[in-house]
């Protein structure tokens, strides 16, 4: 009975459970680091995807990596961050993810990685994934099995 309804979690779609690209803070590869630096610090999100003009998923930037981009030897060089772009900066090696994925596939990739982009074939971006709402889910299932036991 136990193990059946945790199938049953773990074979369920994410589809109902991210947060749709438009309620998504992004930053696009032509930005400057100044106005991601904004982005990140006014969302107050520690990353947030990096699109193209046509929405396509392209990477992610966080306020670590910019700071360590404009970082000098003695101090950091702000006025770097004018004339330097998004693109020089994101990282683009990251799990993506999509739409037909079960919660047994991300809950793997949400241990190294607090949230996960959700792509589409033709590498338009759908949304987020977040290690939040993975839990929140996992911790709803695991009280509704303490009934039967
Ligand atoms: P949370 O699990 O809600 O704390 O979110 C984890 C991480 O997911 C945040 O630090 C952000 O990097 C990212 N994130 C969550 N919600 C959003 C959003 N609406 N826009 C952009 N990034 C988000």
């Amino acid at each position: 009975m136990i193990s059946l309804h945790s199938k049953q979690f773990l074979e369920t779609n994410i589809k109902g459970f991210i947060i749709p690209s438009e309620k998504v803070a992004h930053v696009q590869i032509g930005n400057s680091l100044e106005h991601a630096l904004l982005v990140l610090t006014k969302s107050g999100y520690s990353a947030i995807p990096v699109l193209d003009t046509k929405y396509k998923f392209n990477g992610l930037i966080s306020s670590s990596m910019i700071t360590d981009s404009i970082l000098g030897l003695e101090r950091i060089e702000f006025e770097l961050l004018e004339g330097k772009k998004v693109e020089e900066v994101m990282v683009t090696n990251i799990p993506r993810i999509s739409i037909d994925a079960k919660f047994e596939e991300i809950i793997e990739l949400l241990v190294d990685y607090p949230f996960l982009c959700v792509i589409k074939e033709d590498g338009y971006f759908e949304g987020i994934m977040t290690r939040r709402i993975a839990l929140k889910q996992l911790n709803r299932h695991i009280h509704r099995l303490n009934h039967f036991l």
